[in-house]
């Protein structure tokens, strides 16, 4: 067998499973990402609800790699790849492929509202969840101060685009944090004045989900002092205000937007044709059309499995970074794969203390029971055994003693100044 090299961009959820399937097999694998770390996007909202350390929700590419025999970690971001020459364009040189696995994954989508992405917070990297942390209690800090009730109100006001997973598990975790935590901290304040107001597009949360959960999901948010609004859009946001499509103004120093995503930056300048939201539509072996030695996985891949597309989850993109390096493999073994299949195994969310709603193989479940599985399902798929470990003390110490411990202002230069 000839040694060949393989080049993977970006250390994400697809990333490292491909890297796991192809390290001590006889190749060169060459990990690229611009970060040195591997994120735990799902998690981020808690590091920005002074749950977690943001230390915890990632782990080092290099110590990944110390036990993936042929691997190699390089840091760089990537700026192009030159599918002729077959060579990955990076800010430090060249890389040469035989193979290419892109796994770039997504950046958040504002559809174009500029005013919106401006003075919006999204989650995306490590140092976003940082900032939104030092912004929500640097409002309360503020609040504190401001003699106008109306004033003080606005900085205690917090505006949630987008009723997914994310919106859904942020709010939840922020008008937790504002209710057991805040409460004790600022004792001048009349935290139960503070909002946390979700808006949703459709008429129900967790499109995604039976309308059962949609349900559940609302009744519990809402028993929770969570203003959900459905059917409602933000259309314009100032400094001091989100303003919805009917024209109603809410004075509000945080608008956190979780409305949507797109496909990494890098895969427009990849030639190739690409779906609205920036994907690109792969072969059913997950190629780039005309590239048998180009793979796109995760985000930024766009393929249909039963009428409709793969959702941009992490469960999809491990999928296929697992299925990209078996396909390498295979290729050179001569004996290629049958087309990729993604395994649904169902999905979830989790709302607050003892609730979350699960969806798994056709079966429905809600409350505690779903929590528990939350709550372990994220422990076992986070990377790093230390990691795991802190996550679960932070999480047992909240339980018992409605205590974050990460309520710092790390900095004080936010992104949005109040
Ligand atoms: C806040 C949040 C919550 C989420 N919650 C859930 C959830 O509960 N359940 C779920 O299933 N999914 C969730 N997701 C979605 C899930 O995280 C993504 O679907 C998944 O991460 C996609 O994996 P990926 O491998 O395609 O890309 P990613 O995991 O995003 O990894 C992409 C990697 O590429 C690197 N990269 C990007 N561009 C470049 C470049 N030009 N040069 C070098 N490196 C580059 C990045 O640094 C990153 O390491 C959530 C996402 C977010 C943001």
């Amino acid at each position: 067998m000839l040694k060949k090299r393989i080049v993977i961009i970006g250390m994400g959820f697809g990333g490292i499973r491909a890297a796991r399937i192809l390290a001590g097999k006889g190749h060169d694998v060459v990990l690229v990402d611009r970060n040195n770390y591997h994120l735990f996007q799902p998690l981020l909202y808690q590091v920005a609800t002074a749950g977690l350390e943001q230390e915890s929700i990632a782990h080092s590419v290099r110590a990944m790699a110390r036990s993936w025999p042929g691997t190699h970690f390089h840091l760089a971001e990537v700026s192009g790849v030159d599918l002729a020459a077959h060579e990955v364009q990076t800010g430090t040189g060249p890389i040469p492929y035989d193979y290419l696995i892109i796994g770039a994954g997504s950046v958040t989508n504002y559809f174009g509202l500029e005013s919106v992405e401006s003075h919006s917070f999204d989650l995306k990297e490590l140092a976003d969840a940082e900032t939104l942390r030092n912004h929500i209690l640097t409002a309360f800090e503020r609040a504190v101060i401001e003699p106008d009730p109306a004033g003080k109100r606005a900085l205690m006001t917090f505006v949630i685009v987008g009723g997914g997973p994310t919106g859904v598990e942020f709010a939840g975790a922020l008008i937790e944090l504002v209710h057991f935590v805040l409460a004790k901290d600022y004792p001048e304040l009349s935290t139960h004045a503070a909002r946390v107001v979700l808006v949703e597009a459709t008429d129900r949360l967790l499109a995604a989900m039976p309308e059962e959960q949609s349900m559940y999901t609302l009744k519990k948010l809402r028993g929770m002092s969570v203003e959900v609004l459905l059917n409602a859009r933000v259309v314009d946001a100032g400094p001091e205000r989100v303003i919805l499509h009917d024209g109603a103004v809410i004075p509000a120093h945080t608008l956190f937007w979780s409305a949507g995503v797109k496909a990494a930056p890098l895969a427009a300048v990849l030639e190739a044709p690409h779906t609205a939201g920036g994907r690109i539509p792969v072969e059913p072996d997950l190629t780039l059309p005309g590239h048998p030695e180009v793979y796109v996985i995760g985000d930024m891949a766009y393929l249909e499995q039963a009428g409709a597309a793969l959702p941009m989850t992490a469960p999809v993109a491990m999928q296929m970074g697992i299925y990209a390096g078996r396909s390498v493999l295979a290729k050179e073994n001569g004996t290629p794969l049958p087309p990729f299949h993604y395994h649904d195994k169902g999905s979830m969310a989790t709302i607050g203390r003892n609730a979350a709603v699960a969806s798994a193989f056709g079966i429905n479940f809600r409350g505690y029971l779903a929590w528990l599985v939350w709550l372990l399902l994220h422990l076992y798929y986070l990377i790093g055994f230390r990691n795991r470990i802190v996550v679960m003390l932070n999480w047992v110490w909240y339980y018992w003693f409605h205590e974050r411990q990460v309520r710092l202002i790390t900095r004080r230069d936010t992104k949005h100044p109040l």
